[in-house]
């Protein structure tokens, strides 16, 4: 194995992510070091770590969005590299323009590459220049007096879409042209409210397609591999619920043409380190969406099918080295599934939830793989991206593959907030899903999906409470009567 120029890297993230990342950086023998707001003391990644440095904010958001005192931790830390996870500070050129002047690696593309890609529009442009496929769209500052005109023009239905969107903010979408002008004023004051940048383009709105992205690897002397494609078609708010690879529904041949053209356009765009670059797919044409200059949400099932651990591909990347790979080399075998457990209430509108978490138990086994970032007592609060955890499974088939995540969905206890774990579990035994057609708008045609109980099943339930009561705990142990009344469930 190469060797790395850094021993320690600082991780300006937190959750699951950061969990992650450490766990590639103990493999690789390397020393971890995290920033960390007061409310996430007692998170795992936290203790996990090496070192944990305190950053604060006028919000805890922002705590780490502060480049000068994540740089000022990274010094606190002797760190070689800095690790940005997704989300926060990963897709701000600014931030790694400075790592970068401050002599740290960045693990993560060039400032220039998330530059020109992480910018929606001048990504759009840019794909569209070289000749490859976008949708019918009005940009905004090309000419903002036609711009609702131009838009018109396309014909409905639209979608109104945030340059710097993330996460499935600052979407609307335009059925009745007479709702245009309001659809861009809530368009526009959500995306000053979550991004603080209102600039706008418009799509046309394609119905029912599919999400199919492609995992993409440069490295810094030219070459780009992908690692296949993943199927996200189902989605809430726009935003991924479930992932999976490969895209099972994907004919042989329309599969080459996406993997090829994604790393043709990372090639154009002299991309490196990990990327993903999505597509929407409609019957057999495709259409550039976005490139993600980052690690992505899903990266796991993409592990799981390539036995290739991203996060230690992108430290070789970022250290100088040339890819450890060949595009022959990489290989797809069997299935994997990945579904995120949010704090959410699918009943209500998925309205975020929070609590204290006093149970948390979750199962383990051969191709299942638990990406975790909460703990127990750990508090659950609206200061956050609501994800908690990703529960990953690899099989031989995607049959198999969502008979071991429906399992494993169903054998995760988390009491005191509220998750989406129950819907999800209905989702992963639903007839359409299993069938494999599904679109981006499964979830909103099947609203039964989200409106069924959202507590973990009673009997799971009752049985963690009765295992945190004493006296029914020291009953259980004192009286054999008791114990035979358990039956199997003492031995479960
Ligand atoms: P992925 O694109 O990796 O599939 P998401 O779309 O859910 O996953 O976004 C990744 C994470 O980053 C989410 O936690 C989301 O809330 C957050 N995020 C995405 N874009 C932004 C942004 N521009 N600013 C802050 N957070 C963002
Ligand atoms: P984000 O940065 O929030 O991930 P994307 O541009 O990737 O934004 O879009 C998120 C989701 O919105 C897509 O996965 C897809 O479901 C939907 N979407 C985006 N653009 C279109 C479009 N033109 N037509 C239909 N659906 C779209
Ligand atoms: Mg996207």
């Amino acid at each position: 194995m190469q060797k790395l120029p850094f021993n320690t890297v600082l991780i300006a993230n937190r959750g699951e992510i950061a969990v992650r990342i450490i766990k590639t950086l103990r493999d690789l023998e390397l020393r971890s070091a995290i920033v960390c707001h007061e409310l996430d003391a007692g998170a795992p990644a936290v203790s996990m770590a090496d070192m944990a440095i305190a950053v604060s904010g006028r919000t805890p958001v922002s705590a780490y969005l502060d480049t000068a005192q994540i740089i000022a931790a990274a010094r606190e830390a002797n760190v070689g590299a800095i690790h940005p996870g997704y989300g926060f500070l990963s897709e701000n050129a600014e931030f790694a323009r400075t790592v970068v002047e401050s002599g740290f690696a960045f693990v993560g593309p060039t400032p220039e590459s998330i530059q020109l890609m992480g910018d929606k529009i001048r990504a759009r442009n840019f794909v569209q220049r070289n000749g490859f496929p976008v949708v019918p769209s009005a940009i905004e500052e090309d000419d903002p007096a036609t711009f609702i005109l131009r838009a018109r023009s396309i014909g409905a239905p639209l979608l109104v879409k945030a340059s710097a969107g993330g996460g499935g903010k600052g979407m609307r979408i335009v059925r009745d042209l007479d709702t245009l002008e309001q659809a861009i004023a809530q368009a526009r004051s959500e995306a000053q409210r979550y991004f603080r940048d209102g600039r706008l383009y418009i799509e046309r709105y394609i119905e029912k397609p599919r999400h199919i992205e492609v995992q993409v690897l440069g490295d810094s002397f030219g070459n780009v591999v992908h690692l296949f494609e993943r199927e996200c078609s189902v989605q809430r708010r726009f935003q991924k619920v479930i992932e999976e690879a490969p895209a099972s529904t994907l004919s042989p041949g329309l599969r080459e043409r996406i993997c090829e053209t994604a790393v043709d356009i990372a090639r154009a765009a002299n991309y490196r380190n990990a990327g993903t670059v999505e597509f929407i797919v409609d019957g057999e044409e495709f259409y550039f969406l976005e490139m993600n200059t980052r690690l992505q949400v899903e990266h796991p099932v993409t592990e799981m099918i390539t036995g290739i651990d991203i996060v230690a591909e992108q430290l070789y990347v970022a250290a100088g080295h040339e890819l450890r790979f060949s595009q022959q080399d990489i290989v797809s075998t069997g299935h994997a599934i990945e579904a995120r457990v949010y704090a959410e209430a699918p009943a209500r509108d998925f309205a975020p939830t929070t609590g204290k978490i006093l149970v948390l138990d979750y199962p383990g086994g051969p191709g299942l793989r638990i990406d975790i970032g909460i703990s127990q007592g750990q508090q659950i609060t609206t200061a956050f991206d609501s994800l908690l955890a990703k529960v990953i499974v690899h099989s031989r088939t995607r049959d198999g593959a969502a008979l071991k995540i429906e399992r494993a969905m169903r054998g995760l206890v988390l009491l005191g907030c509220e998750t989406n774990a129950s819907f999800l579990a209905r989702v992963l035994a639903d007839e359409q899903f299993l069938s494999g057609q599904v679109h981006t708008g499964y979830l909103d045609e099947n609203p039964q999906l989200a409106a069924g109980e959202s507590a973990c099943d009673l009997s799971t339930f009752l049985a963690a409470a009765a295992l945190l009561t004493r006296p029914v705990r020291e009953a259980a142990d004192a009286v054999p009567e008791l114990h035979a009344s358990l039956g199997d469930w003492r031995n479960a």
